[in-house]
């Protein structure tokens, strides 16, 4: 797939075409050799319906995402490339604040036509197919489509999917919180000892020390 991606390098006009989040369609039948840019805006009705989990998790929506794609066919395929924008208001694992979270990916994707006669090989990739009018390989990165039109809805759900933190931090280098007096030290300094655990070696001498001392 990676020659495919190559040949379809994306060049040309790009027209902007604003897209309510109601539909994430996208007509194939309507895109040309040069690549045009489509904007799907991420509606908070959307985003609670498919993301209520990471809701509940305590990770929030801030706003409503965008995803810009652009889109052309060379031949049979359609080839699309895009960026996720968003934000998200997330709750840091380590010192518990809550902090803005970038959510932002890039991806690819390659579809190719799908004959009548074909047919996905898994059960899921069938309903796929019915439901949206492209189904994905086995990465998120190649797919076929049938018919005039796809829906990016289940996509798009993907692509977020691997773009929410698995574990938030409100910075890679977050010192979290003291385990003595429970202060964040990312915004305040405490007195308390750095409690360092004992090392294995210590321990064993420690023991030595006690088996030595009843002998
Ligand atoms: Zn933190
Ligand atoms: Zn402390």
């Amino acid at each position: 797939m990676e020659g495919l991606f190559q040949a379809i390098e994306f060049e040309g006009n790009i027209d902007i075409s604003a897209c309510g989040s109601d539909t994430m369609k996208l007509a194939i039948d309507g895109l040309k050799g040069s690549s045009e840019t489509f904007r799907y805006s991420i509606e908070r009705g959307w985003w609670d319906e498919r993301f209520a989990d990471v809701g509940a998790s305590g990770i929030l929506l801030v706003g409503e995402p965008v995803i810009e794609i652009r889109a052309r066919v060379r031949g049979e395929n359609v080839g699309l490339k895009g960026e996720l924008e968003g934000m998200l208001d997330a709750e840091c694992g380590r010192c518990t604040r809550r902090y803005r979270q970038v959510l932002r990916d890039s991806f690819r994707l390659i579809l190719a036509p799908l004959g009548d006669g074909e047919t996905p090989a898994d059960p899921e990739g069938v309903h796929a197919l019915e439901r949206s009018g492209m189904c994905l390989g086995e990465d998120l990165e190649a797919g076929w489509y049938r018919g005039p039109e796809i829906e990016l809805g289940e996509f798009f759900v993907e692509i977020i999917s691997l773009a929410i933190p698995v574990q938030p931090l409100c910075d890679d280098e977050c010192p979290g919180l003291c385990p003595a007096c429970g202060i964040s030290r990312s915004e305040q300094k405490c007195n308390c000892e750095d409690s360092k655990p004992a090392s294995p070696f210590a321990v064993l001498a420690a023991l030595r020390e006690k088996t030595e001392g009843s002998s």
